[in-house]
């Protein structure tokens, strides 16, 4: 008879963050499946306003490719809740196109497309660096509805202003504390570590793919460069190709799950020694009663697990 025994729950912390989360598996595979909004009620392209036909009428702060048929394109978002003419609400947000096509989604472009994607979130990272003011930059994208994408085509976003979270300012302040009692990187430590356990889906010589030991979202995934590096303006060509196959097939792999996801790299301008990873977050969960009143997530498929799901997709 197969056992009815229901698996223990486990609370875990963060490597470094105070931040709590209980596993909690449930007996059977996958619970949750939600549909991909955008992969069935596709807008006409005709009212798109990231298509060629409507995004060229605008001032480009980035084109890669030529001007009349390019592949990756970068403006100003139409509708910013922060500009560099509010003082009181100071920062800049910009759009990213990643493809001219309004069919096709970042996990269908070919990996030299995603290289590109990579190279032109460095780019934008570098200019918006010029501007003292700015001490923060996040660059994200939100892939599908639940996630909180309101436009079908394939885009991400890059928000950048004069303040810093706190919950990173924690971060950085606790990297720091590491680094004075364990006298290295407690990510390059973490790298080590989970480059020998269960939750390894992924390494090479340049980077590593594991799903983190207190995953707060089901499935999620992070992807981090071997060498130390403070941002993304870092990366080696070898490294963005790495990366963007690693990507490329995480995203897959969450694209057969049926799930929305989101993905982030964070930046502190002022903050020189951080180590860059990008974390990966599929949107299977809807936080409820527990998560908003104590802060605790429950996440109900374990990390572990996850991994042995995406190392199929490794292969
Ligand atoms: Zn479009
Ligand atoms: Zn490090």
């Amino acid at each position: 008879m197969p056992s009815t025994r229901r698996p223990r729950s486990e609370l875990r912390k963060d490597y470094i963050q105070d931040k709590y989360v209980l596993i909690a598996p449930r007996r059977a595979g996958r619970p949750y499946t939600v549909r991909r909004p955008e992969r069935d009620g596709r807008r006409d392209a005709r009212e798109c306003a990231l298509c060629p036909e409507e995004i060229d009428q605008e001032k480009a702060l980035l084109t890669v490719g030529p001007r009349s048929d390019w592949r990756i394109k970068v403006v100003s978002n139409r509708f910013p809740a922060v500009s560099v003419d509010n003082p009181r609400a100071y920062g800049v947000q910009e759009v990213v196109i990643e493809t001219p096509h309004p069919e096709r989604q970042l996990d269908d472009l070919p990996v030299s497309a995603v290289v590109e994607l990579l190279e032109a979130y460095a780019a934008r990272t570098v200019e918006l660096t010029e501007d003292p003011r700015i001490q923060y930059i996040l660059i994200f994208k939100n892939d599908g509805g639940r996630a909180g994408a309101s436009i079908a085509h394939s885009h991400s976003q890059i928000f950048a202003t004069d303040f810093i979270p706190p919950h990173l300012l924690d971060k950085s302040k606790k990297t720091f504390e590491y680094k004075l009692h364990h006298g290295t990187c407690p990510y390059c430590d973490v790298i080590g570590q989970e480059s020998r356990g269960p939750r390894l889906v992924h390494e090479d010589d340049q980077i590593v793919v594991f799903t983190p030991y207190a995953s707060m979202h089901n499935y999620e995934l992070w992807i981090l460069p071997r060498r130390h590096l403070d941002n993304i303006t870092a990366l080696n060509g070898q490294e963005r190709k790495s990366w963007a196959k690693a990507l490329k097939r995480a995203l897959r792999a969450i694209g057969d799950l049926g799930l929305p996801y989101n993905y982030y790299f964070h930046q502190i301008i002022y903050d020189q020694d951080q180590h860059l990873y990008m974390k990966i977050t599929p949107r299977g969960s809807v936080w409820a009663g527990v998560e908003i009143g104590s802060g605790i997530i429950i996440n109900p498929i374990p990390p572990e697990k996850a991994a042995t799901y995406y190392r199929r997709f490794f292969r």
